[in-house]
């Protein structure tokens, strides 16, 4: 059987005392055996203690070489750890306690039974010293793991406060991007309604046939200039986070006559066949934000006939279903160049194109589609491709309908709304009287709109800051105002805000070159009547002017004629 070997250091110097003590522990316990050390003083003690391990001294107080508990201090200044019982011939109690607060961990009078409980007392304060310096040990440990975890709590709040502080001056300095790119937009518009107003007026004049062409292509130019400011502003509003979807009751039937009105001539001109097929469980009316699906399926269909030299381009737009959720799919189809398959991943990245002379050949930027895409996802829905190279491709389009289409008229083919008509129907003819106060301090833009106005038969007024629009609106009749929004002085917001306050009634439109979301509804907050964006587009502007004119004041140009 195995024995518990416990290792004892006995300092008496009593002879008979020592064998005493041995022949107790000896019979103590069957399981545990004594392995004894005797020393006959402190001195030899603290020798025996330095060269051996010991589970426990018992230590008898009255000593040649020490006293009292002198005996107990000398031990427990180097030997910390090793319990000791204290032995002693007096029967006070008290100097047993003083013992004890001396550091010893139990004591005994000489004359007490020791057998029976020595070897008992032996082991139990073993184990509880044991016990004792484990939990020590833990605690250490705990405070141990305490003091860690503080440290670690302490550099994760530099850390927190280091990310907030990065947080905030990227806020800061995104700030300043969106305001760049609004400055940006708005220096680079600005030039633009010049060349491109200029360009059309010109056009209408009487030219060689040299000269119309130099003017159109001046004009295509500038086009091709402003789609690309506005997909670079796109894309950098996108990537900052800055583009906000704005869900509304959307009619599917207008937004697909907008698409057919801005990519049919374009298919004609080249020869292919352009149809919009739309299923008849369609719902008449979708909830998603309409400009946004508009600018995705117009970039769809005029990439599918840019792409395609003959054949047709079609754009089939049918309801899906699952168990939760109706979808409106649109696929746009053309028989054009098609999309290698190893190329139809990275089409969606920004700035790529499918290489080669095609490409080179049809311009573009490549960043169309990483635009349509994130858009469609800002809508919720998926957009992907199948293709075939030299055979045409797909490009499907799904949004969330975002209605009960079961609650539902299904689709039926609507009379194209104003709005939509509006890109469609040849530019009216136009006959006016009145005076239209023109609020534009950038004198190019000034000349392009008053020409534009007198063309049409109106009388112009012209201030060159807001503070002349305000006195000038205010000093004669202006049957409409026409308002630059960024102007030195007083700008387009103050100076609306300050004739409304002064009791300004007639409509004021706000011409801005901001094309930034959110700048129409600052315009309207501040109390102009409707927004129009630059470079000033002729028929927009004549549209904005029959919406808000007096109404007998306009006339057909064959009622003026007649008159
Ligand atoms: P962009 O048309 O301005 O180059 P996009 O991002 O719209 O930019 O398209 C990226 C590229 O994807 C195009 O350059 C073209 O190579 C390819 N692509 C897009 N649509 C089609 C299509 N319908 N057929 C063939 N290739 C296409």
């Amino acid at each position: 059987m195995h024995k518990e070997l416990i290792k004892l250091l006995l300092v008496e110097d009593d002879p008979d005392f020592q064998r005493m003590v041995s022949v107790i522990l000896k019979r103590s316990s069957l399981t545990v055996g004594y392995d004894i050390k005797i020393a006959g003083s402190l001195t030899t003690a603290l020798e025996c203690l330095n060269e051996h391990e010991f589970d426990l001294v018992l230590l008898d107080l009255g000593l040649p070489d020490s006293d009292g508990t002198e005996g107990i201090e000398n031990i427990r200044q180097k030997y910390t750890e090793v319990p000791v019982i204290v032995l002693t011939g007096q029967t006070d109690e008290e100097i047993g306690l003083d013992a004890i607060k001396a550091g010893a961990d139990d004591y005994f009078n000489k004359d007490e039974k020791l057998q029976g409980v020595l070897g008992r007392t032996i082991r139990y304060t073993i184990e509880r010293k044991k016990i004792t310096r484990e939990l020590t040990e833990a605690k250490l440990r705990a405070e141990k793991l305490q003091k860690d975890a503080e440290r670690v709590n302490k550099q994760l709040r530099t850390a927190v406060e280091g990310a907030n502080l990065m947080a905030r001056e990227a806020i800061k300095a995104e700030h300043s991007k969106s305001q760049f790119l609004a400055n940006m937009s708005h220096e680079i518009r600005t030039p633009m309604n010049a060349i491109v107003g200029f360009s059309q007026v010109l056009a209408d004049e009487k030219l060689t046939p040299q000269q119309r062409e130099f003017v159109e292509i001046i004009q295509d130019s500038g086009e091709n200039l402003l789609k690309l400011i506005d997909d670079i502003l796109d894309l950098s509003r996108i990537e900052a986070g800055n583009i906000y979807v704005e869900i509304a009751d959307c009619q599917i039937g207008k937004l697909l006559d907008r698409v057919e009105s801005v990519v049919r001539l374009e298919a004609e001109e080249k020869g292919l066949e352009f149809r919009i097929a739309r299923s008849a469980s369609l719902p008449k009316v979708i909830r998603t934000d309409s400009v946004r699906l508009r600018q995705c399926l117009a970039n769809l269909a005029n990439n599918a006939v840019k792409f395609t030299e003959k054949g047709h381009v079609y754009v089939n737009v049918s309801l899906e279903r699952d168990d939760y959720t109706s979808y409106v799919r649109f696929d746009v189809e053309d028989t054009g160049v098609g999309i290698p398959a190893d190329r139809q991943q990275a089409i969606f990245d920004s700035f790529v194109q499918v290489d080669g002379s095609t490409t080179r050949k049809f311009g573009g930027t490549g960043l169309g589609l990483a635009i349509t895409k994130s858009l469609t996802e800002l809508l919720g829905g998926t957009l992907s491709l199948s293709s075939e190279q030299g055979k045409g491709s797909v490009f499907t389009l799904i949004v969330p309908a975002g209605v009960d289409t079961s609650l539902q008229d299904p689709f039926v083919q609507e009379d194209p709304g104003t709005d939509s008509a509006a890109d469609e129907q040849p530019e009216p003819a136009f006959g006016g009287s009145g005076r239209i106060l023109i609020a534009e301090d950038i004198l190019t833009n000034r000349k392009l709109l008053a020409m534009l106005l007198r063309n049409m038969g109106f009388e112009t007024i012209i201030a060159e800051d807001g503070e002349q629009a305000v006195d000038k609106a205010l000093a004669e009749p202006v049957d409409l105002i026409l308002m630059d929004m960024q102007m030195p002085n007083v700008n387009g917001y103050e100076a609306t805000r300050i004739l409304r306050n002064k009791g300004f009634k007639g409509p004021i439109v706000a011409v801005t070159a901001h094309a930034m979301t959110g700048d129409d509804k600052k315009c309207i907050e501040v109390g102009c009547d409707d927004y129009l964006s630059k470079p000033i587009d002729r028929k927009k502007l004549l549209e904005k002017i029959r919406r808000h004119f007096p109404a007998q004041r306009i006339a057909s140009s064959t009622e003026v004629k007649k008159a």
